[in-house]
């Protein structure tokens, strides 16, 4: 969960004590997936089962087992809960959940697609305000939210915002921008920020499927857009842009040592997640079995203290790593990390084609185009 930059919150590293807990090494934040499935199917879509599958849903964590999890989280002090999915709202027993949550005290952030946000939603937001509510919106036309969706949800998708819209909370609309709506590009961030009038953010980058599966993975890849298209969408972006240019500058200035750590992200240092199924995670897109741990047969304290810090002591055996991933200075331009290294090449220490083109052409564009 990034900090966020928007000037109508207050940001998190205001606070000196949290500045303390940081360099700790604790577990700030924590990302809970309350189910992978959803009620859109979206083309892009890197984790979504139907929302009727009844065997993801029978597997799903209980409110009780959810309660013990979120218990030994607030024992470990941990600070901010992002509620995630699939679509959380799914759940019946979602706002139970989510009062637990604030009532225990968390900062509770909320990523939802805005189609079943009912007025009793908004009441109980009312009630207990969360952080954030971040709401993708994939298309303002009913014919592209359709292609992408590939459901029927534009009418309640536009309620939804509209609830929010004439509601007094916080809230932001993003969205990921690929094939199926890159034409209507401007006019749905026109429509964003003009709604909310908060920061509009947008992702260009679609992560392939967390279960690897290659059909839709090359569906995904289909939408993806070139490099040339993601470039045009940033340069218009002055705040994005402006972004890059200073990691093409510290890109330059890197300490260039070949390293064998395959961890170079933030992964496991101060944020986690769980899914719905009680496995714990570096994060959302690291999936690969030796890296995940498996909560109903141990406890959260175990997997931050001891199985975390072993999985981020990983190690390449390939020497290749070391002469690319591993000492790149555009690594943080690029997408590349463990987690999305094995969903694209199957290991977690390899360069992968489509990554490194578009690190090389972005900072080849933002750094000759600095002042
Ligand atoms: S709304 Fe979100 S979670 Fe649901 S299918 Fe689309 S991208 Fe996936
Ligand atoms: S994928 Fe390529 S650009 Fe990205 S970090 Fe690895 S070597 Fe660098």
């Amino acid at each position: 969960m990034s900090e966020s930059n928007d000037p109508q919150l207050i940001s998190l590293s205001d606070f000196s004590a949290l500045n303390k807990a940081i360099k700790k090494r604790r577990l700030l934040s924590l990302a809970l997936e309350l189910t992978h499935r959803c009620n859109n199917n979206c083309v892009h879509c890197y984790i979504n089962l139907s929302a009727n599958d009844k065997k993801a849903k029978k597997n799903e964590l209980s409110f009780e087992d959810i309660k013990d999890i979120v218990n030994q989280a607030f024992s470990m002090e941990t600070l901010w809960v992002l509620l995630s999915g699939g679509e959380p709202l799914l759940r019946d027993d979602f706002c139970d959940i989510y009062i637990y949550l604030k009532e225990k005290g968390f900062l509770v952030s909320i990523f939802t697609n805005a189609s079943l946000i009912s007025k009793e939603h908004i009441e109980v937001f009312k009630k207990y305000p969360p952080r954030d509510i971040e709401v993708s919106v994939y298309g303002i036309s009913e014919i592209t939210h359709k292609r992408i969706t590939r459901k029927n949800t534009f009418t309640d998708t536009m309620k939804g915002i509209e609830r929010l819209i004439n509601s007094p909370l916080s809230f932001v609309l993003k969205t990921a921008v690929m094939q199926s709506n890159h034409k209507e590009f401007l006019q749905i961030s026109e429509f964003c920020k003009k709604a909310t009038n908060r920061p509009f953010k947008f992702d260009p980058f679609l992560t392939l499927r967390l279960d690897r599966n290659l059909r839709k993975n090359s569906r995904i890849i289909k939408e993806r857009l070139s490099v040339e298209e993601i470039i045009e969408l940033e340069k218009l972006d002055k705040n994005r842009s402006t972004a890059i240019k200073k990691q093409c500058l510290s890109a330059g200035t890197d300490d260039l040592k070949e390293d064998e750590d395959i961890f170079r992200c933030r992964a496991g240092i101060n944020s986690g997640c769980i899914d719905c199924y009680g496995n714990f995670k570096l994060c959302s897109s690291l999936v690969r079995k030796e890296c995940i741990y498996d909560l109903k047969n141990g406890s959260l304290a175990d997997a931050w203290n001891n199985f975390t810090p072993h999985i981020r002591m990983k190690k390449s055996a390939d020497p290749l790593f070391k002469k690319h991933c591993g000492s790149c200075s555009l690594v943080h331009l690029c997408m590349w990390c463990p987690a999305h290294s094995d969903l694209e090449t199957g290991e977690l220490d390899k360069p992968a084609p489509y990554f490194c083109d578009t690190a090389l052409k972005r900072y080849s564009y933002f750094n000759s185009d600095m002042p």
